[in-house]
């Protein structure tokens, strides 16, 4: 038998645990009616478009659930479940009196214009909103700027344009200022585009618009090109990058193979997690190295870079190196003075890795006069974020949009949208800024790069010992949850 207990947080948030055979533990999303007493609803006008009678059960049954994990042991608990998105038979605005505003933050991804297309024309066709504002210039432009009128007319073409077309910034987080522009100006329904830290953003504006008892649904879409944000599927753009960095590494390759020990090195994307220098490596198989935050690595002596790429060299004349941004800090602040420098948004601004191991090859080769290589260093990054999304990324952005319009347009709110399984769900802001999703280098993903490159395990017999003490058998717990994303 069921017997669900409900866990309410002070910040809004619920959890119940449903417990019997097969207990589970539903993260939910707020509601507007969870603070706002007696709200009416309307019978979604998805109901009289023709496209959508032929769709049987086109409405989501509100009790449905996405399971986090799909791969459970026989009598172990089903773990944690979300709130599936898509569009409900009744909702809490009509949409004459929606005044909806987008905003991007943080640094570009692809993909940021398809979202913001999709947004206006979700609103405009789906539910015939008519009144989208773009926010200009990130969370300053709430109240340091004018707002810019989005019609399905002004996006129509943005989504084969890179960057995005109503500006972005870092810092300027006023919440009460951007509550009080919100409340000003009639805004009902905000769409806050961005990564962790626009997720946090958006999480404290949900929190102050909660505590004035405002009818303003807060809707997050996760915006990360180093997929390293947690719980969802992937992030768009990903898919994106990870075919535009192909193109750097086809162009390193070349210029290696041409020349006699030419070594080519692509500095990728992906300050705390390597998916895309992993992916990017899978997939081409040009790379002889791939070196990830995740994975520690050391220079010289035996298994270290150093022996491989002087084997490499020999046996095959060239070699390409793949290395992420945020590979191989600890290296840097023992050789440079790390002078722990941010950006505006408070986060720390990284050696520049790509520099220092180019250098630091060049020097290993010269010095010992071993041999005379030829090294060329790229780095695509700004290239790749500039571009605009790819055929899968534009459908996913799709996909994005139309269940964040759908989640507002239903009266839930502080929650970002993302695919869990494969099923778009409604996750609360918490879930996907409390961590982040990071390449595990005990998974079978990071084995298959290593049996594809060959490349050493820079595993020391002391990093195995201690690798070997963290895997002690997970204590059965509802609220566990698999950190392993290897089947991503
Ligand atoms: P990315 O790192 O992928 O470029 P991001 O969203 O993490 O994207 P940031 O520059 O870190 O980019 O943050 C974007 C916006 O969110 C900034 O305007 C910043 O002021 C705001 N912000 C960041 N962290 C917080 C926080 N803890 N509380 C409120 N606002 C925040
Ligand atoms: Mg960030």
């Amino acid at each position: 038998g069921y017997s669900p207990v409900v866990m309410e947080a002070s910040n809004g948030y619920k959890r119940k645990i449903v417990t019997g055979s097969a207990g589970y533990l539903l993260e939910d999303v707020p509601h507007l009616s969870d603070y706002i007493p007696d709200l009416p609803t309307y019978t979604n006008p998805l109901q009289d478009n023709p496209a959508y009678s032929v769709v049987k059960q086109y409405f989501v049954n509100v009790d449905d659930t996405v399971a986090q994990q799909i791969v459970v042991h026989k009598d172990s608990p089903r773990g944690i479940h979300f709130r599936r998105a898509g569009p409900r038979q009744r909702v809490y605005f009509e949409p004459d009196d929606v005044l909806a505003c987008i905003v991007t933050c943080g640094g570009l991804c692809p993909g940021l214009n398809t979202v913001i297309r999709e947004i206006v024309c979700g609103l405009y066709n789906m539910y015939g909103v008519k009144k989208v504002l773009g926010i200009d210039g990130g969370y300053r432009g709430f109240y340091a700027r004018n707002t810019i009128t989005l019609t399905p007319k002004v996006v129509n073409d943005i989504h084969k344009r890179g960057g995005t077309i109503i500006g972005t910034s870092r810092g300027g987080h006023d919440t009460s200022k951007i509550v009080d522009s919100i409340q000003d100006r009639g805004i009902n329904q905000v769409y806050i585009i961005g990564g962790d830290g626009t997720q946090r953003g958006a999480s404290v504006i949900f929190e102050e618009i909660r505590r004035r008892g405002l009818k303003v649904a807060v809707a997050g879409i996760p915006k990360t090109i180093d997929n390293d944000i947690p719980v969802i599927d992937r992030s768009f753009g990903f898919d994106t990058a990870v075919e535009e960095a192909q193109r750097a590494i086809n162009a390193a390759h070349v210029e290696a193979e041409s020349v006699e020990n030419g070594i080519g090195v692509v500095k990728l994307m992906g300050r705390d997690s390597g998916f895309i220098a992993m992916y990017a490596t899978l997939a081409s198989r040009d790379v002889d190295c791939c070196l990830i935050p995740e994975s520690p690595f050391y220079l010289e002596g035996p298994g270290g870079l150093f022996e491989y790429i002087e084997k490499r060299l020999r046996e095959n004349g060239h070699f390409v190196l793949v290395i992420a941004e945020g590979a191989g800090q600890d290296l840097l602040a023992e050789s440079i003075h790390s002078m722990d420098k941010q950006d505006a948004s408070g986060n720390k601004l990284l050696q520049d890795v790509g520099l220092w191991i180019s250098q630091k090859i060049k020097d290993h080769f010269s010095s010992q006069s071993k041999m005379t290589t030829n090294l060329k260093h790229i780095d695509p990054t700004y290239m790749i974020r500039a571009i605009p999304s790819n055929a899968s990324d534009n459908v996913y952005c799709t996909l994005l949009a139309q269940s964040a319009v759908h989640g507002a347009m239903a009266g839930y709110t502080g929650f970002t949208v993302g695919p869990v399984n494969g099923r778009h769900s409604y996750i609360p802001f918490y879930r996907i800024i409390e961590r982040q999703n990071k390449v595990v280098i005990t998974d079978r993903m990071w084995a298959r790069l290593l049996s594809s490159t060959n490349q050493p395990s820079f595993l020391r017999a002391k990093d195995v010992v201690e690798d070997k003490r963290e895997e002690e058998p997970p204590t059965q717990n509802l609220d566990e949850e698999k950190d392993s994303d290897e089947e991503k």
